[in-house]
């Protein structure tokens, strides 16, 4: 059945390794980031066998359905107030900023007979989540002192999502010394320092990751094997864990120009186009309404996407060496955006190889 997306966990399982191996050299320990492929549980496992120490996902209802998966579960995403009761049942461990909603997870885990652990978000200028005023924050601090049914895990912070702010030694040491400031006020040790995404582990080889910082959160280096300040694949790990494939279902050679008077495309927009003669093109049985279309990159490099609408993707295949034909199948590796809608669409077949 098409479109499928196929899922080597092989090859998932082995970044992990790799990922796991080179943290560790460091004293870091990595939750896996499920998100990007809507936490599939086989998929979890293929990360929980390579080695992470927690897994991880900003949906509540992802952590529900990995509940049988025996491993420490974080949610990323702040709590909803709405949300707390299943965030006591289903998260061990919580990204936090607001006071008000850490009492309400207080009170819930008293009744539920459990200690329910917290990441203190702290924003280092990407303007996303966290605690952005330091004095705050330690006022912050000594309130939760008081809370029975919460125990401050760590610390942590999030970069390189909204402002696009690349993590340095200068931000990331603020997070040390803001968890010897913690240490003074609570009477035990705050265990996790967590330094980031995906967009931290160019410091590690960098020997610039400041010393203290012991967590990372990772997705889209073990998914597909880039870290993500400068975009830079990471040594031993595959970026084709997770291929689309997608049927041919005509082939023709058309203009590369459109006929007549060109008003607006599908989508509202006045496309534009170059004349480049006659091409031979194809169509595959998959669009806009299935995947994010610029997600997609053709693994044959001869062959270029040249457009999509809802349900049809159209390819300039004038280059390609093999002879097309219909009913054949085009593979695509695909970015973290394309495995993002890929694996959330309910028209895309998911098959783990
Ligand atoms: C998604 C997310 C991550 C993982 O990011 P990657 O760039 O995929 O490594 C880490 N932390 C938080 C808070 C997230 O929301």
């Amino acid at each position: 059945m098409y479109p499928r997306i196929e899922i080597d966990i092989k090859k998932i399982r082995h970044n992990t390794e790799t990922l796991v191996k080179k943290c560790s050299n460091s004293n870091i320990k990595i939750a896996g980031v499920t998100k990007v492929f809507c936490a599939d549980p086989v998929v979890a496992k293929a990360y929980v066998n390579g080695g992470v120490s927690a897994i991880a996902d900003s949906r509540i209802q992802n952590l529900k359905k990995l509940k049988d998966i025996n491993i420490e579960k974080w949610l990323l995403r702040l709590p909803a107030k709405s949300k707390i009761d299943e965030i006591i049942e289903y998260s061990d461990v919580s990204l936090n900023s607001e006071i008000e909603v850490i009492e309400l997870l207080s009170n819930k885990a008293i009744e539920k007979n459990k200690i329910h652990q917290i990441i203190i978000m702290v924003d280092l200028g990407d303007l996303r989540e966290g605690i952005f005023d330091r004095e705050e924050l330690f006022d912050i601090v000594n309130k939760i002192k008081n809370f029975k049914g919460i125990k401050i895990k760590g610390i942590g912070t999030n970069l390189t999502c909204y402002g696009g702010i690349i993590p340095k030694k200068d931000n990331l040491s603020e997070l040390v010394k803001i968890k010897q400031g913690i240490e003074k006020i609570i009477d035990y040790k705050v265990e996790t320092i967590s330094g980031g995404n995906s967009s931290s582990l160019y410091l590690l080889d960098k020997g610039e990751l400041p010393k203290g910082i012991n967590q990372l959160r990772l997705g889209e280096a073990l998914v597909l094997g880039r870290e993500t300040a400068y975009g830079k694949p990471i040594e031993n790990t595959y970026d084709d864990a997770f291929i689309l494939k997608t049927e041919i279902i005509e082939i023709k050679t058309k203009p590369s120009v459109p006929i007549g008077e060109i008003g607006m495309d599908a989508f509202g927009n006045k496309p534009v186009f170059e004349d480049k003669g006659n091409m031979k093109r194809c169509i595959c049985a998959i669009g806009r309404q299935d995947i994010d279309i610029d997600g997609l990159i053709p693994i044959d490099s001869n062959i270029k996407v040249i457009g999509a609408s809802s349900d049809h993707l159209i390819l300039d295949i004038t280059k390609v060496k093999k002879d097309l034909k219909l009913g054949d199948i085009i593979d695509f590796k695909l970015t973290y955006g394309g495995i993002l809608s890929a694996t959330t669409s309910p028209y895309v077949i998911k098959k783990i190889v």
